[in-house]
């Protein structure tokens, strides 16, 4: 096989767009994943079968069914256009209708002879089920509004996928466990809305400054957890300093006086310990102890 054509084959097996291919007689001889995402029916399950066989069933909107009158498949396959477009509505194995836009175009073989039909097809945007939408309301359910990190729940779904990645691939991590120094003393003196924006800005600052494959999170009310991926205990370690050092140099102007906050910092590495939970337990009495031995430190 040519590099070319790898190439073709792991595009057509990979784009999002649903693809399958059915003969003259319309049965299914191809199908692709992204055609197994959109519909929950493995290539297994419809290879081989008629395309009108309950497997698609495609309906207009009306909810005609096309496969037995205007199958635009049928029109491609024995009309003289090369290809159709159409918006229906497919049957997914779950049982519930998905809206999709569909193209149809007449495959030929060197001779001009037709060989089938290929319907490339994908989800209708506007839908209320359209992937990004559903993108949008899990980083709603997983982002703090107020500093845009990860809230506590993304933070969790980061942990378990993190643990899992470092069992399996005996990948090194840490934790970085943060609180701000006297926060409340900034509330009381200042009012609530200002210290939303120190809150803002200690997280950007955290944000800014962690490797594109570290994760940031807002544990709790001034708190923040930092997930290092790939470090050894030694470059946790440095990653902390460097951290505190750099939130402790941000600072907003209060009548034009710059004001600063800073952290107290636990960590713990993974190479200490057998499970997260005793991890996260070293990382808080860390904390503890840095902010019993006057705040503003770091405690490995
Ligand atoms: P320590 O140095 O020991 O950490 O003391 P602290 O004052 O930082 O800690 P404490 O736990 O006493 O106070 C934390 C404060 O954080 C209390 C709470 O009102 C405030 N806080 C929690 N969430 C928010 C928030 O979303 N916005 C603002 N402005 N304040 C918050
Ligand atoms: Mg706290
Ligand atoms: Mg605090």
């Amino acid at each position: 096989m040519s590099a070319v054509e790898v190439t073709a084959g792991l595009i057509i097996e990979n784009i999002v767009e649903g693809l399958y291919f059915v003969d003259v007689d319309r049965r299914i001889h191809f199908w692709n994943k992204g055609a197994e995402l959109i519909t929950g029916f493995s290539a297994a399950e419809v290879l081989g079968r008629s395309c009108s066989d309950n497997v698609l069933v495609h309906v207009d909107s009306n909810g005609k069914e096309l496969c037995a009158h205007c199958c635009p498949i049928e029109d491609v396959l024995h009309k003289d256009g090369n290809s159709t477009s159409a918006s229906v509505y497919l049957h997914h194995k779950n049982g519930h209708r998905v809206p999709v836009n569909i193209r149809v175009s007449k495959i030929r073989d060197a001779s001009g002879a037709v060989l089938g039909a290929a319907e490339l097809f994908w989800p209708a945007t506007g839908s209320s089920f359209d992937k990004a939408y559903i993108d949008e309301l899990k980083n709603a359910a997983l982002i703090d509004p107020l500093t845009e990190v990860l809230n506590r729940r993304g933070l969790d779904l980061e942990l378990i996928s993190t643990v899992e990645e470092s069992r399996r691939h005996d990948i090194p991590f840490g934790v970085i466990f943060s609180d701000i120094d006297n926060f409340k003393g900034i509330n009381d003196n200042y009012g609530h809305d200002f210290g939303d924006k120190v809150l803002q800005m200690v997280a950007r600052t955290l944000g800014s400054n962690i490797r594109s494959y570290d994760h940031l999170g807002r544990w709790g009310g001034e708190e923040f957890l930092i997930l290092a991926r790939h470090v050894n205990a030694d470059e946790l370690k440095s990653l902390a300093i460097q951290l505190k050092t750099l939130v402790a140099r941000s600072f907003i102007l209060v009548d034009g006086e710059p004001l600063s906050v800073t952290l107290t910092i636990g960590t713990a590495h993974s190479s200490a310990h057998d499970s997260i939970n005793s991890m996260m337990k070293q990382a808080d009495l860390n904390l503890l102890k840095g902010k019993n031995s006057g705040k503003n430190c770091v405690i490995s």
